[in-house]
């Protein structure tokens, strides 16, 4: 019998299986369907997009996207312990201040910046940084880049005479603007949630760490969740708890497990011939996520070389196609080598810039394709779906051209070409080549409406003795990418869920 189950060891899972285990009088089950053996490419934070369609990648492709060339994306996500820590490309950026009150309009209170800031504090050691903003003691370890290069510094250059403010540290009080980001990690090696909050505690008695466990099922009482059903290397076992489960699967896995459990659109697990234990209309609903084009030129022969290929150096952009807004809409991340065109060739010099909508209005859905947990969901994440994402998505590529037309060595552009110019053209290319930027969330929103799936204390609405803390219940996109962010969220969870611990 435990006190608490932690469903998931990603990003989130670490966090609390750590936070909960702190007082040894607490025992904690992690459970984690990935295996606990990272793969060698893990330890190096270059070789992430190695990592995409591996073993320890879920492997889970979208259905065709209807305003993207009805293209199947894969959507990648971890399946080990670390989860998506231990395969995404290790940036560490919070989102801007407005992005929480967003948060609070849309329910979700006591979530703004300044209360969620002890907890973005408490999840890093980010030293010599602004203290006011930054942590200094957290598992996090986190580093600005190593530069490598004049190329990039060119396009830094660029950037700032194109009139873009620089900020010292976009986690600090310096939101918007072109800045030289953090990195979860030290010296090119990785940092997952793994290493920082879990690998460091594995002696505590009282933390019981499974890998290699499918979470099938939870088991409901009534509408009390007690326990869960799952399997180690396909043996079935089941485990109740006198306190509470977790649900930290992601933003896939957790509407996932809550249907094939009877928790969530009532109709459409009826339709699936799944018992209703509670019907939560919004579980499923809501997928956000950051839609990502590449703009690539060539620099010239006699140029700065771009550093080995896949080299972590690399700066951010951060800023609004529309001034009126408060929460920064354009993300530009800035990679000095050029990456492959689609006929595989590619120049040896040049820029890559990696732009993304940090805000799309699209919403998109995770919904049953079976009834267990073995075939994997319908996950559509409505990519350019919303009714103003293509417009701003064309802003922002206009934006990072103006840049890289200013930069030093510059000689042609590659993506999307000479020939893209009106909106019209780019548009065309925009929804031919739209990727994933891995940054689904919003699935259990969290709110106070009829269509909130938690609470502002992460509480399932409807069922006791479970809470969701992942991305998942984001409610709304936020300017950054999402790993601090949940690092965060589950930090404030283990505060909620054991008040006054710390
Ligand atoms: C390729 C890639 C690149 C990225 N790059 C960045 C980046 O540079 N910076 C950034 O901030 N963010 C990045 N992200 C996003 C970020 O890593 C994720 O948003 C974050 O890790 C999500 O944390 P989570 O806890 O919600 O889910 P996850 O970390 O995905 O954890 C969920 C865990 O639950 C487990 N699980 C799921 N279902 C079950 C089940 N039924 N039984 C048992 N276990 C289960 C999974 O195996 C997984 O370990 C990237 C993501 C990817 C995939």
């Amino acid at each position: 019998m435990y006190d608490y189950i932690v469903v998931g060891a990603g990003s989130a899972g670490c966090v609390l299986a750590n936070r909960l285990s702190a007082d040894p009088a607490r025992r904690v089950l992690l459970l984690e369907a990935g295996p606990a053996d990272a793969v060698p490419e893990m330890a190096d934070w270059r070789a992430w997009s190695r990592l995409l369609g591996s073993e320890v990648d879920w492997g889970t492709r979208t259905v065709p996207q209807r305003s993207a060339g009805n293209t199947v994306f894969l959507l990648s996500r971890g399946k080990v312990l670390g989860g998506s820590s231990g395969i995404n490309a290790s940036m560490h950026v919070r989102g801007h201040r407005a992005t929480y009150d967003k948060w609070v309009e849309a329910g979700a209170k006591g979530w703004d910046y300044d209360n969620l800031l002890p907890y973005f504090k408490r999840s890093e050691s980010a030293p010599g940084r602004d203290a006011a903003y930054r942590g200094t003691d957290g598992p996090m370890l986190v580093t600005p880049p190593a530069r490598t290069g004049m190329l990039l510094d060119a396009a830094f250059a660029a950037t700032v005479a194109e009139g873009h403010p620089v900020s010292a540290d976009l986690n600090a009080a310096d939101m918007t603007g072109v800045s030289w980001h953090d990195l979860t990690g030290i010296e090119g090696r990785r940092q997952s949630a793994a290493d920082a909050y879990i690998r460091p505690h594995l002696d505590r008695p009282n933390l019981t760490v499974i890998t290699d466990a499918l979470v099938h099922r939870l088991v409901m009482e009534g509408r009390r969740c007690s326990g869960v059903e799952f399997t180690v290397k396909g043996q079935p076992t089941r485990t109740e708890t006198a306190g509470e489960v977790v649900l930290s699967a992601g933003a896939l896995g957790s509407p996932h497990l809550l249907m094939v459990s009877g928790i969530g659109p009532a109709a459409h697990l009826r339709e699936m011939g799944i018992e209703v234990r509670a019907d939560v209309a919004g579980v499923g609903a809501n997928l956000h996520e950051h839609p990502q084009a590449l703009h690539v030129v060539r620099t010239s022969p006699s140029g700065p070389a771009p550093s080995r290929p896949g080299l972590v150096d690399r700066f951010v952009l951060r800023f609004r196609t529309d001034p009126a807004e408060p929460d920064p809409d354009g993300e530009a991340v800035f990679l000095d080598y050029p990456l492959p065109s689609a006929d595989g060739g590619a120049p040896q010099k040049g820029v890559t810039v990696a732009f993304a909508l940090m805000t799309p209005s699209a919403r998109g859905s995770v919904r049953l394709a079976g009834r267990d947990i073995d075939t994997q969901p319908l996950v559509d994440p409505n990519y350019l779906g919303g009714p103003s994402d293509i417009d701003r998505m064309i802003k922002i590529l206009r934006t990072v051209r103006r840049i890289t037309a200013r930069m030093a060595w510059h000689e042609e552009e590659l993506l999307p070409g000479p020939d893209v110019r009106s909106d019209e053209e780019c548009a065309v290319y925009l929804r031919d080549s739209i990727q994933p930027f891995w940054h689904p969330a919003g699935t259990c929103r969290m709110g106070n409406d009829a269509d909130a799936v938690v609470d502002s204390n992460l509480r399932v609405i409807g069922v006791s003795g479970l809470r969701i803390a992942d991305a998942s219940i984001m409610p709304t996109p936020i300017s950054a990418h999402n790993n601090a962010t949940v690092l965060a969220i589950a930090e404030k969870a283990a505060d909620l869920i054991v008040p006054a611990q710390h």
